[in-house]
């Protein structure tokens, strides 16, 4: 696997920080956990999709763009991340947002990500829930490209075989952490949606046979509709890195029991995930994907998941703008 064969603009902070959480696994009980801060990856308050945009902006400079077009939830990381990597590179950056949650409080409407989408000079429009929002971007390039502009789409969380090369590089910087510091890793848990993350790390892992499961937490879809959108997402990405067919069905496993009531609405047990993370470890979590994860790592731990003398590493994805966006949340 070698990824300097792609376009790429180098502006993440890495390697991430790999780190112990002794006070969470001492609370629990149960194995050993650890963090990959993957919430330390610059660019606007961090997050994965830093590491998605790196290979997707890469690819847009090479094709001559001068606008990125991206969409997302109201609340989305990603069109936060994507309008803060336009600003950066001098380009246009057209964000379509689109109302999956009904929330109309104006902190969800108009503060934590939004307020960073409109300071980083990005131009918003809205969506109904359930807009065909991969026709909106079309419609809206054709519309720019008639005007003489370039414009790059970027589909909703970056997901797809190029942004995903991002978390196949995430795997070989995790794997080369842990070998350094002579660290076993038995499992590793992150929240999963759009997909790219879990593909990406599984097919670096693969590639590399780092023999690391993975279990995405499903923040959406349930959980078979989730494996088989991660699996056929890695299956393009293997075959973009040139080694076709190495990613397995089974090594695509999620679980969907924490997603509550829907996408972007909270739950008591992530409340709970993201106040532990804060007062035990001084960490911020997020109310839409790694408050859910952590819930689900958490339960899994409480429940003998884990072997109690396992190493599990939990990526943390970032999301904590989404915060501000949902103040009601933690019965403070
Ligand atoms: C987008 C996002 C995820 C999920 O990643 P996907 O690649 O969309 O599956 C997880 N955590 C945070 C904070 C995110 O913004």
């Amino acid at each position: 696997m070698h990824l300097s064969r792609f376009p790429r603009q180098r502006f993440a902070h890495l390697p991430t920080p790999l780190e112990p959480m002794e006070r969470l696994t001492r609370h629990l009980g149960g194995a050993r956990l650890w963090i990959k801060r993957d919430d330390c990856t610059g660019l606007a308050s961090g997050g994965n999709k830093t590491r998605k945009l790196e290979f997707l902006v890469g690819d847009a400079l090479a094709k001559g763009a001068d606008t990125l077009i991206t969409q997302g939830a109201t609340q989305s990381n990603h069109a936060r991340q994507t309008a803060a990597a336009a600003a950066r590179f001098g380009l246009d950056c057209h964000i379509l947002l689109e109302d999956r949650t009904g929330n109309q409080t104006p902190e969800y409407t108009e503060n934590g990500n939004v307020l960073l989408d409109r300071l980083h000079g990005a131009e918003l429009s809205r969506f109904a829930g359930g807009t065909d929002m991969n026709a909106a971007m079309e419609a809206l390039a054709s519309e720019l490209r008639e005007k003489g502009r370039k414009p790059y789409v970027i589909p909703g969380g970056g997901s797809n075989a190029i942004g995903a090369l991002g978390y196949a590089n995430c795997a070989l910087e995790l794997v080369a952490q842990a070998n350094e510091r002579g660290l076993k890793l038995d499992h590793a848990v992150h929240a999963t949606g759009s997909a790219g993350t879990q593909a990406g790390f599984v097919a670096g892992l693969v590639a590399i046979n780092a023999q690391i499961p993975v279990l995405g937490i499903g923040v959406r879809a349930p959980k078979e509709k989730q494996e088989q959108n991660v699996y056929e997402l890695a299956c393009r990405t293997v075959e973009h890195m040139g080694v076709p067919g190495i990613v397995k069905r089974e090594h695509v496993v999620a679980n969907s029991d924490y997603v509550g009531p829907g996408y972007g609405v909270p739950t008591d047990g992530m409340a709970e995930a993201v106040k532990l993370l804060a007062r035990l470890e001084g960490i911020l979590l997020d109310p839409v994907y790694t408050g859910k994860g952590m819930h689900g790592l958490i339960d899994l731990v409480s429940k003998g998941f884990f072997a109690k003398d396992s190493d599990v590493v939990f990526l943390h994805t970032g999301g904590s703008a989404g915060l501000f966006a949902y103040p009601d949340a933690f019965d403070l």
